[in-house]
């Protein structure tokens, strides 16, 4: 089972992901990835094959960054290479993913994806709808992606022009959001929650979760 963390907020965001990534642990996984805001607006990501301290091997020593998401994979679909790490990225949108795109296959044919595609995920096919439907709406392109998709997942997503803010829906797979006084988080499980807060709640499925430093969104979509 996988692990997902994101956090946007007051305090270093790659501390709090690496660490979040730590204490999912136990859940098992074969890689470790982060992807964050940089000061530039755009988004970094770092992934590897291997353990969290593998990752931080190739994280920065300093990282200013407060907003980003975290992953640890079990992999499903695609061999176990540094390449079918999460985060995966496709033009604006960079996601993190739990469980199975189970028609994954077909949305490739449909939508012509293979050509664009760096892994072998059904993942990143997620991240390439998002992409094609994103035209400044994250909540429309997340809306008109998930009806297309059948299967389980938890998805965590920047997009690169909503600096800071971080957006998840999720069918089957968990998730668990909090706000905070240091900021917003969520998490596959509350253990990577527990040492900020022991108040938080399990984000519904087919719900929109918006984190922003300061506030929580949760919106009923209608698919
Ligand atoms: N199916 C995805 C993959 O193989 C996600 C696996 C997971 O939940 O870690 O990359």
């Amino acid at each position: 089972m996988c692990g997902i963390i994101g956090f946007t907020g007051r305090l270093e965001a790659q501390k709090i992901l690496t660490e979040g990534l730590a204490a999912l642990e136990y859940r098992g996984y074969d890689s470790a990835g982060i992807a964050y805001f940089k000061d530039t607006g755009k988004i970094s990501i770092r992934k590897t094959v291997g353990k969290v301290k593998d990752l931080l091997a190739i994280c920065d020593d300093e990282n200013n960054s407060t907003c980003g998401i975290g992953h640890t994979r079990w992999a499903t679909h695609g061999g176990v290479t540094d390449q079918n790490a999460h985060p995966h990225q496709q033009g604006k949108v960079t996601l993190v993913h739990n469980g199975i795109i189970e028609n994954y296959r077909e949305l490739i044919a449909d939508y012509d994806l293979q050509e664009i595609l760096h892994s072998e995920t059904d993942s990143e096919v997620a991240a390439a709808l998002l992409n094609h439907y994103y035209k400044g709406d994250p909540k429309e392109a997340i809306k008109k992606t998930v009806s297309k998709l059948k299967g389980t997942f938890a998805l965590v997503i920047l997009f690169e022009d909503q600096p800071d803010v971080i957006y998840s829906i999720r069918n089957v797979s968990p998730i668990v959001a909090t706000i905070c006084k240091e900021g917003a988080m969520l998490a596959s499980d509350l253990t990577a929650l527990c040492r900020f807060t022991n108040e938080y709640f399990v984000v519904p499925e087919y719900h929109i979760l918006e984190l922003h430093k300061d506030h929580v969104v949760l919106s009923l979509i209608h698919i």
